[in-house]
């Protein structure tokens, strides 16, 4: 079992006293978290590793799904999608079913908690069945230019929010509820991103067949088109012609986004059977193999066209890994420019980054390190946990300026 005080000497000082001030405050009360997925994607990540933390410090923190069929999956994804920005619209029938299966949750859910978290769009009509506790809606996506249609659907649900906590301030939308500017995080001390021995991560290698003979690029992310997995081969591609190398496609499905199988196939189509790319399809709870490939990979990728937050660029720089990054979503707050790795608006872009860095070691070492001190002050989940009770303290304390603790 994880505790807080293992956090003593990764974590900033600072961080861990304020959450045993806070914690002091909330003992005993409960903390109810609510999302869509137990396994896949950001969401899930993060609610794995903190919700045992939260009962550590005392707070009766409890973690529940919401149910759906696959209308309601394919619909939700609709609304990710326009959410983000893509044309995909959406029925009044399945507007109502989204309702209705929210609704059919609400009769089987515990909703009586002294804080409700209700995570993205999919439960976030739950609010309909709020009591007086206090109840906050957290958007993981990219909304900075949101289908006007699907963001006035969704706009009446999260007015009736106490709270908004977005991921970066461009994703805020002029709304009645306080707003909170929450960034996700990782856990340090997680199988995900643990330190390895050297042992563990050729184990890997050799499980899946990836020899060591090249400099090798990676990107993780689900099979998901806003991760750009065919702009990442074409970047590959052109490096390739002036630098060997090897590209790791790595990804696993969540349960709750439909498309993945689909695009998993046109990326494999689009690789063609070039032996030196490498399309793994991870089981859930791969976390050892992720860690393992990022570890192992000389360069990583994260080269999304919209993005929340990328948990995938915080993990990787937590290793001293340079990345290339798409300029998007919450991947800018992360890498500074220059600094901590590139930011890329194109595939050229990429491509020209990846070779620098190639032709670089020093330049690799060295932002490879400033990540890691990036990561450790301002990304550990330490933070993310201050953050959360801090808003939780701040609503039931009259929204004051300034809260003594
Ligand atoms: N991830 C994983 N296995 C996979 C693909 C992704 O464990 O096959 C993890 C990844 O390491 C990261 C999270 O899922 O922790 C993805 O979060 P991110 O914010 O990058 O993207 P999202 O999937 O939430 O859009």
């Amino acid at each position: 079992m994880i505790a807080l005080s293992d956090y003593a000497g990764i974590a900033p000082k600072g961080d861990l006293l304020l959450i045993h001030k806070l914690a002091e405050k909330l003992q005993g009360r409960k903390f109810l978290h609510i999302n869509s997925t137990k396994s896949g994607g950001g969401v899930a990540e993060i609610l794995q590793q903190m919700i045992p933390l939260l009962v550590d410090i005392g707070i009766n923190a409890v973690w529940d799904v919401i149910e759906g069929d696959s209308d309601f999956f394919n619909m939700t994804k609709k609304v990710h999608n326009s959410m983000q920005g893509m044309r995909d619209p959406i029925t009044e029938a399945a507007w109502e079913h989204h309702y209705e299966i929210n609704m059919a949750n609400a009769d089987k859910l515990d909703l009586d908690a002294d804080c409700v978290l209700i995570h993205d769009p999919q439960p976030v009509a739950l609010i309909e069945r709020r009591t007086d506790n206090c109840w906050m809606w957290r958007c993981h996506i990219d909304i900075s230019r949101p289908q006007p249609d699907t963001w006035n659907k969704l706009r009446p649900y999260v007015e009736k929010y106490d709270m908004a906590v977005f991921s970066v301030s461009k994703f805020a939308q002029s709304i009645q509820p306080d707003k909170f500017l929450i960034p996700p995080s990782i856990d340090p001390l997680s199988e995900k991103n643990r330190n390895l021995e050297q042992e563990e991560i050729d184990e890997v290698l050799e499980n899946y067949k990836i020899p060591k003979d090249k400099p090798i690029l990676l990107q993780i992310s689900r099979f998901d088109r806003f991760k750009d997995p065919i702009g990442v081969i074409q970047a590959y591609r052109l490096v390739k012609k002036y630098n060997d190398c090897r590209l790791i496609l790595a990804g696993g499905a969540a349960t709750d986004d439909p498309e993945g199988e689909m695009v998993l196939q046109e990326v494999m189509e689009y690789a063609a059977n070039d032996p030196d790319i490498h399309i793994l399809l991870l089981p859930p709870f791969s976390d050892k193999a992720v860690n393992a490939l990022q570890r192992a990979a000389d360069i990583i990728f994260q080269k999304s066209l919209k993005e929340g937050f990328g948990l995938t660029v915080t993990e990787a720089m937590w290793k001293e890994k340079p990345v290339i990054g798409g300029n998007v979503g919450g991947i800018p707050i992360q890498i500074v420019h220059g600094a901590t790795g590139f930011l890329v608006n194109s595939v050229e872009g990429a491509a020209f980054r990846t070779k620098q860095f190639l032709n670089n070691p020093a330049m690799i070492k060295r932002m490879g390190e400033r990540g890691r001190e990036h990561v450790r002050m301002n990304f550990l989940i330490t933070r993310q946990i201050r953050d959360y009770l801090s808003a939780w303290f701040f609503l039931e304390n009259g929204r004051r300026n300034t809260i003594e603790l």
